[in-house]
This record gives C-alpha cells, structure tokens and sequence, in this order.
C-alpha cells in the first residue's frame, strides 16, 4: 500500500490527494518558476546546500524572490522529510511566480507558492546501469544561453520534453540534445561525458546545458581517482567515437551510455573508468559530510 505523504504548500502541510494550487498559479498557466530534483540517500540529503544555491541562482535570474532565506528553506525541506518520516526519498523543490491574472505580467503575482515534496524514491532500473542505455541524438537543439536555457533550471521543460519524445517514437531510452553550433549539449534531464584515452570530457555550460551537481561530483571523483576531467566542445564525432560515455543526474545517477545513434561505444560494455566512477559516486552519496543529516 502506498504511504501517505505530506506536501509542503506555503508553509502547511497537506495530504497528498489534497495538494493543490490554484489554475491561477503562473507555474501552471506559464511554467514561470524555479525548482530543484534532490535526493537523500540513508538519512542524508545529498548536497542540499548546493541545490538550495542552485534554486536562488535561479530565482534571481527570473526576478522572483523566494521569501524564505535559505537557512529557512534548508529547514523546510528537512522538515517535510521527518514530517513523512523518510531516510531515503526524492524530493521536488518548486517555486512559482504565484496566483496571478491570466495575462502573463510577473507583476500580477504578488506571492510567490512553495512547494515541497518529498516522494519515496524509484529506483532506476539496475539492467540500466549494469549493461548501459542506448541514446540518440535528437532534432531538437538545446535552448540557448541567450534564450530559455536550462542554465536556469525553470519550471520550462518542453525543450526536454520534446527530446523525450523524439527518444520514444524511435525505440531509445534517452535523448541527446546538441547545441545550436551542432556540439553536444546534454541529455533531457543529464549532464553527458565521453571518455578519450583516459580523459575525462563534459561540454561547457555555455552549450545550453544545466550546471549539473552531479556533474561537479563526477569531475571531483575524476580528480581523486587520478584522471584528468575537462570541460571541452564534444562534436558528435567525438561522442561515436569515444572509449566510454556517461549520463550524470540526480535521478539518473551515472549511467553508462553504449550505443548513439546505433554506433556502438566502446565494445558496447559500461566502460571501466564509467564503473569506477559509478562504484566511488555509490559511496559519495552516503558520507554525512557530502551531505546535510535528516535527523
Ligand atoms: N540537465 C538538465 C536539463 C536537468 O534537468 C538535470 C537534472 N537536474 C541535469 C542536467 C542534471 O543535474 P543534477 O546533477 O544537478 O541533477
């Protein structure tokens, strides 16, 4: 039977079936705000102070203010996890413009809604990470840095969505997006790697892709596993033509990438350096000091 969980709305706490906002909320009418995906793991969310830094970022780059600061919200979302009493969960952090007119003026919004929930974790499937995903690169270029770039991580999926789409109706399980120059930019909701005799490469943040945290705890892993990781253009020729290749996400994790576009990876196995990386992250999750404890 499922648990019944609470959900954080403005400051209260409601049932799940009874967490609503209002078809008012320029979240909804126009997908004008801001969120975070985080996870705990064993009683530690990990990198929380990091995703509520990510949240603000965001939030001052659309011009809304979270009226909580950010101790306060730290609180709250550790709250609402004791509140469902939760050790290992998934929690969306969301806030919007707030209930306004139906035209689009921010202005018309006086108050912004705070929504947590904290869910109990899917798992992703072990097969993913044992043999690796198979990923194309999709028509649909990332949004730019000089328009809704997910740089800003907005309640404006549709780009990504789109991907999703596109990885659907032809059979892979995720989505490439290349950047408007045609070099690779991200997945739908991942950071991407290739792995080139040893070093370790991610694209630049300027292709339009997020600023992953776990794309920053992959390149440290690199570091204290002895490898060079670098932020460099991957071409798509780069990426048929890797050694190895990665997603990074707080719900995907890593996994292994072993085939794009129907090119094989590698010899078509999670590379060694990817398992390494995905053996050291497993630990990483579950440090106390990586983290903020629940309890
Ligand atoms: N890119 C996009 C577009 C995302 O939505 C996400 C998920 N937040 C990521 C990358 C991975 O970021 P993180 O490691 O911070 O979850």
């Amino acid at each position: 039977m499922e648990k019944d969980l609470f959900i954080y709305i403005n400051g209260e706490y409601h049932p799940k079936p009874q967490a609503k906002v209002s078809v008012y909320d320029h979240g909804l009418l126009y997908g004008d705000g801001v969120f975070e995906g985080i996870r705990a793991y064993d009683g530690v969310v990990f990198k929380l102070k990091q995703h509520i830094d990510r949240l603000y970022r965001s939030a001052r780059v659309i011009m809304l203010d979270i009226l909580l600061t950010k101790a306060e919200m730290i609180n709250a979302v550790l709250e609402t996890l004791r509140k469902n009493n939760l050790h290992n969960a998934y929690i969306r952090l969301i806030v919007t413009r707030g209930v306004g007119d139906l035209g689009l003026d921010p202005r018309k919004c006086p108050k912004p809604t705070m929504i947590i929930i904290t869910d109990v974790i899917k798992l992703h499937s072990s097969e993913a990470k044992e043999k690796g995903i198979r990923a194309i690169i999709v028509w649909v270029k990332r949004d730019p840095v000089d328009a809704t770039s997910h740089e800003v991580k907005s309640l404006n999926y549709m780009n990504s969505i789109m991907g999703k789409i596109e990885a659907n109706i032809t059979g892979f399980d995720e989505a490439i997006c290349l950047d408007k120059n045609g070099h690779i930019s991200e997945g739908i909701a991942e950071n991407l790697f290739i792995v080139q005799k040893g070093v370790i490469i991610t694209p630049p943040t300027s292709t339009g892709a997020l600023v992953g945290i776990t794309r920053d705890v992959a390149m440290k892993l690199a570091g204290k596993l002895g490898y060079t990781a670098v932020e460099r253009n991957i071409t798509p020729t780069d990426l048929f033509t890797a050694d190895e290749a990665f997603f990074t996400g707080t719900a995907a994790e890593i996994v292994p990438i072993v085939e794009v576009n129907k090119r094989i990876i590698g010899n078509g196995n999670p590379g060694s350096i990817t398992r390494k990386l995905m053996q050291e992250f497993e630990k990483t999750v579950r440090d106390p000091t990586e983290g903020t404890p629940i309890y």
